[in-house]
């Protein structure tokens, strides 16, 4: 199924060159060119993730953000801001926005966070919130602090490279399913890597090391052969 992104921008140039990309990338998308009928979108079209432009009419992003959370609706929003002002950004992430960008942007960059964005949210799926609010994604004894990175097995802190570690957290926001070699391609690497796939079964390699072969435990990662991996409880 289509992911589904929400697009609140009121600069129709913007709005549509997004609205053509996301689609190109495989996502459903619908544009709004207010706050009033952005909230209303967010939960007419209940999209996955929302790019949510600060300054807009009728109501501010930080605004439409702002009664979304006090709703208790926690749909990923990217924030966009036209200026790279501080204030924004923490008002913007005090209210509970998951990332910002600021414009000019590079739409390759926007991806990238739309990306990463929509994995992270799978999270609730399989995570839990600390009492501080932060978020905890665990499958067995292995547990992923998502706010420091931290991937802790067995009480030992285990030290990953950026791309391990998302590579971590795609496979256990899936837990129990398989994924492809072509899943994790699009959803890791993205659309645009164009290297060879086998890079995949190195990096697992390397995850393999890292969090099972270390340990006592039952090795979480599972070969599906001829189809991808699968991370499971045992
Ligand atoms: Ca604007």
């Amino acid at each position: 199924m289509k992911k589904k992104i929400l697009v609140v921008e009121d600069e129709m140039q913007i709005a549509k060159v997004l609205k053509i990309e996301l689609e190109y990338e495989g996502y459903e998308a619908a544009v709004e060119y207010d706050g009033k009928s952005g909230l209303q979108a967010a939960y007419d079209f209940n999209p996955d993730l929302i790019i949510l432009d600060i300054m807009l009419p009728e109501l501010s992003g930080i605004e439409v953000l702002r009664r979304l959370r006090k709703e208790n609706n926690h749909v990923p929003v990217i924030l966009l801001t036209a200026r790279n002002l501080t204030m924004d950004k923490v008002l913007g992430l005090d209210q509970g926005a998951n990332d910002y960008i600021t414009k000019p942007f590079e739409i390759e960059e926007l991806l990238a966070r739309v990306r990463s964005c929509i994995r992270h949210y799978a999270y609730d799926k399989n995570g839990s919130i600390n009492e501080d609010g932060s978020m905890v994604l665990h499958i067995a004894d292995l547990k992923i602090h998502l706010e420091t990175r931290e991937v802790i097995r067995e009480g030992t802190q285990i030290i990953l490279t950026p791309k391990e570690y998302d590579l971590l957290v795609y496979l256990i926001s899936n837990k129990n399913k398989i994924v492809t070699r072509e899943n994790i391609l699009i959803n890791v690497w993205g659309y645009e890597y164009e290297g060879e796939t086998n890079v995949i079964d190195v990096y697992i390699r390397h995850l393999r090391k890292k969090i099972d072969e270390c340990f006592a435990s039952p090795a979480l990662i599972q070969t599906v052969r001829g189809v991808g991996y699968t991370v499971k409880e045992n």
